[in-house]
């Protein structure tokens, strides 16, 4: 199978790399990535075809995409506070990007495209857990953004007949996460902050909770997802677990063995309340998988940022 991974030297997509490349002798992987927030370093010593480039990039595009089985579309402006800042470029490169994948996909003998949405298209809507089929709510251009990634992925389907299957993620962590930018997700935020003495930022009350999800798991998932060819809706991509982020806090403390400082800052605009994934239609999509914990994700992502230490500025 030949498989083209968009965003590919980012987060998910490096590890997807490396699960995809370990688990299949006979896989080619092409990876296109604009490096705009992932890294090359992320690829080292993987052996896929890199295409430097931007998927709104029609050329460079269709030349990563030719004679491709699969794409797995994971390239996107990623943060919610970045697209409240900048709303067009989150648009360009998560909406516009989408259809330009989609198109790629569609003049490529309809390769399947499994692509990555967000639990923030939920936004607003107090229900809980968040069930598929509950209205969607976005608060932010970002979860427009990713509305629009799925509900392109739907109408492609339903046009062209395109194989789609568009996964709603929701907080994603683990190993190749990197904290120290501007718009890093909370785990390695807090990590970094407590192996390097830093008090740990909290915006609110750290009484909002999240399904936190390993990235072992996400792409277990994504890899079954494309050797079984599955298609269908917007699917959640968690397993249903709620913790605080004042309880993450403590998880950690327990982990390092030690009490950590904590400062409490002003609630971000954009960010929802709670969120925790109804895990019924991933179950039964999926019955092989089984979650990593956030227990024992925690440990492997503490190693891994223990040995990024000394890359890390000391406070
Ligand atoms: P990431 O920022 O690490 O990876 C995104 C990659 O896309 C980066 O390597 C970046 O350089 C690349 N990219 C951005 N714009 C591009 C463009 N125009 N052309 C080519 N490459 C481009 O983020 P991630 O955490 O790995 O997220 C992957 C996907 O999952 C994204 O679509 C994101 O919106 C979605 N998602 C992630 C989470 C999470 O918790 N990490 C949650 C919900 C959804």
């Amino acid at each position: 199978m030949r498989v083209l991974v968009t965003g590919g030297a980012g987060f998910i997509g490096s590890n997807l790399c490396k699960k995809l490349l370990a688990q299949d002798d006979e896989i080619e992987v092409r990876v296109i990535d604009d490096l705009s927030s992932g890294s090359l370093a992320n690829l080292a010593e993987l052996d896929v075809q890199f295409f430097n480039g931007s998927i709104l990039d029609q050329e460079i595009l269709s030349t990563a995409a030719h004679g491709v089985d699969a794409i797995v579309h994971l390239a996107a402006l990623g943060s919610v506070p970045r697209s409240i800042s900048r709303p067009i470029p989150s648009h360009e490169a998560n909406a516009t990007g989408t259809l330009q994948v989609l198109e790629a996909a569609r003049a490529n003998h309809s390769a399947h495209v499994v692509l990555a949405s967000s639990s923030s298209v939920y936004g607003k809507n107090p229900t809980l857990p968040k069930v598929e089929t509950l209205q969607c709510m976005p608060m932010s251009p970002y979860a427009v953004s990713k509305l629009a990634t799925e509900q392109y992925a739907l109408a492609y389907a339903e046009c062209y007949d395109l194989p789609v299957l568009p996964f709603r993620f929701f907080n994603v962590f683990g190993p190749g996460q990197m904290a120290g930018h501007a718009y890093a997700a909370v785990i390695p935020v807090f990590l970094e902050a407590a192996l390097t003495g830093r008090p740990l930022p909290v915006n609110g009350d750290g009484e909002q909770s999240r399904d936190f999800t390993y990235v072992g798991t996400v792409v277990d998932t994504i890899h079954a997802a494309l050797t079984e060819r599955i298609t269908g809706g917007p699917t959640n991509l968690a397993f249903g677990t709620r913790t605080t982020l004042n309880e993450l806090i403590s998880m950690i403390e327990h982990h390092l063995g030690r009490p950590l400082d904590i400062v409490y800052r002003e609630r971000r605009s954009g960010d929802v309340r709670h969120s925790q994934a109804d895990n019924t239609l991933l179950r039964s999509t999926f019955p092989g998988i089984e979650p990593t914990s956030l227990d024992v994700g925690l440990s492997a992502t503490i190693d891994w940022m223990t040995r990024q230490l000394p890359t890390i500025p000391a406070s």
